[in-house]
């Protein structure tokens, strides 16, 4: 059937009617259920994982909990006959306790960020300065009538008119000569800056000062409560008017730049189902299941980000484990990892690229899954609930894209929502979840994605708000495509030019 279509050519008719013949694909994609995943995530989300944090108790919890599901459904191991990739890798240093402020904790990498090649240095400061712009030139002087000396001085990234800076490194020069001990620069886009210094080789100032990068929720607490709302109105009115505006303010801030990386230990859960006739062939289905764990005894749960993309994956292997017993088995290999390190920048799945188990040139495909239990704001407003964001699916290959949306069209008739998808969206989702290492390798990728929310990365993205019904559905997308991509008898073609930039390598 599906040679005699080739024949006559119709390409989208053809892979339409592969999967219209395959009724044993949808059996099993229809057992795939809210009512079974949800005791998965009962258990990512609970109180005792504590946010599985890598490297911390809560989610060496997770891990040992995944590979108790794959040894149950009859995965095998295949790193050394064990279920755990141990992964070691630097990051920068984040030990909670190097950013304080009145007694306040902030968080490295959510609450502020800097650049590496800070001089390394630990120091208190019990004067801040707010700058306004931290302009000082062409008779605009931001700093007219404050004594920035051994302060920290906080000024705005922007210029006024809400512009981007001309020039942030003459601003932090600038408070450096006005005698600051250290320059605190309010931006509203810090996942931005982050984001695009990591992946997109964003070149920030040197400077021969210590220098961060704070959001405006962090800058509020150099004040003390009483004094916030002047802060407030200062900002606004500075904003409005783009005139000078400083404000000057007695505080305790304990600062330490910590200049050497973090040896972080992780782990990789990888659980393996070998294929048939093709089984030197390998499709990787990933999820991060580490979060940001707890501070200020605060349990930031990651029900959605990405408990519910684990969820999806451990579903998966449950339901292609029991069609491999039931005589079902796919031609192709499966590989089943969820990974962790990916909210300290994507390590796991980095550190898997860099030592794969599986030769990557043998790797036909990377599904990923990150935050699939929810709704965004936009669909809520347009009244869609049944819709996923595809991200990735034709940068490397074409039929990668029309695979997943003929599973779709003939099964589960979600909304595909592209937007994300576009290389001029500004948000870059293409960059920022675990399957962009795969993509770097070459290997085509799909990032499955519902969006962002007023929970992300809080302690209120908890299991109560999920929609396991949702979550159900989209997984069963993803296992259709997974199914099509282990089954199918050719491995789909990279033929796409890769155009992405290099990635910074750390
Ligand atoms: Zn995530």
């Amino acid at each position: 059937m599906f040679r005699t279509l080739v024949f006559i050519s119709v390409f989208f008719f053809v892979s339409l009617a592969s999967f219209a013949q395959d009724t044993t694909a949808f059996r099993y994609a229809r057992r795939i259920n809210a009512a079974d995943m949800r005791p998965y995530l009962a258990v990512l989300a609970s109180d005792s994982l504590e946010g599985r944090e890598t490297g911390r108790a809560g989610q060496k919890k997770a891990a040992s909990f995944i590979a108790g599901v794959f040894l149950k459904e009859g995965l095998q191991p295949c790193v050394n006959g064990g279920y755990f990739q141990h992964t070691s890798l630097s990051a920068r240093a984040n030990k909670g306790r190097s950013f304080q402020v009145n007694e306040k904790y902030f968080v490295f990498m959510r609450d502020y960020f800097y650049p590496p090649g800070i001089v390394d240095s630990l120091f208190v400061v019990n004067s801040i300065v707010f700058a306004g712009h931290g302009i000082l030139q062409n008779g605009h002087n931001d700093y007219n009538g404050l004594d920035a000396k051994n302060s920290a001085v906080l000024f705005l990234e922007k210029d006024p008119g809400n512009k981007a800076p001309e020039n942030l490194s003459k601003k932090i020069r600038d408070a450096k000569e006005k005698g600051a001990a250290v320059a605190l620069i309010i931006t509203d886009s810090l996942e931005q800056i982050i984001n695009d210094f990591s992946y997109r080789n964003l070149v920030l100032p040197t400077a021969e000062m210590p220098y961060a990068f704070i959001t405006r929720e962090m800058a509020k607490n150099f004040f003390a409560a009483g004094k916030v709302r002047a802060f407030e109105k200062k900002i606004k009115k500075c904003e409005r008017t783009g005139k000078p505006c400083g404000i000057a303010a007695s505080t305790e801030a304990l600062l330490s730049f910590v200049k050497e990386t973090e040896r972080l230990r992780g782990e990789n859960v990888l659980g393996f189902l070998p294929g048939t006739d093709k089984k030197d062939e390998v499709l990787v289905l990933t999820a991060h299941y580490d979060h940001l764990g707890t501070h200020d005894s605060l349990i930031y749960y990651g029900a959605d980000d990405d408990g519910s993309g684990t969820t999806a994956v451990l579903e998966m292997a449950k339901i292609f484990s029991e069609a491999a017993k039931e005589g079902f088995r796919p031609r192709r290999s499966i590989l089943f990892m969820p990974v962790s390190g990916e909210e300290k920048g994507l390590l796991g799945s980095k550190y898997y690229v860099n030592h794969p188990v599986f030769p990557l040139d043998a790797t036909v495909a990377n599904l990923n899954t990150d935050m699939i239990g929810r709704t965004d704001e936009k669909h809520d407003s347009l009244g869609i609930r049944e819709y996923v964001y595809i991200i990735g699916s034709d940068k490397l290959s074409t039929t990668l894209h029309s695979i997943n949306e003929t599973a779709n069209a003939s099964f589960t008739q979600l909304e595909l929502d592209y937007t994300y998808n576009r290389p001029e969206d500004p948000n870059r989702y293409y960059y920022r979840s675990d399957h962009y290492n795969f993509a770097k390798n070459n290997i085509p990728v799909i990032f499955y994605f519902n969006g962002s929310h007023a929970d992300y990365h809080k302690p209120s993205d908890t299991i109560d708000k999920i929609q396991f019904d949702l979550l159900a559905k989209r997984t069963q997308l993803i296992f259709l495509t997974a199914w099509e991509l282990a089954n199918r008898e050719d491995r789909i073609k990279v033929d796409v030019k890769n155009d992405m930039p290099n990635r910074k390598e750390d």
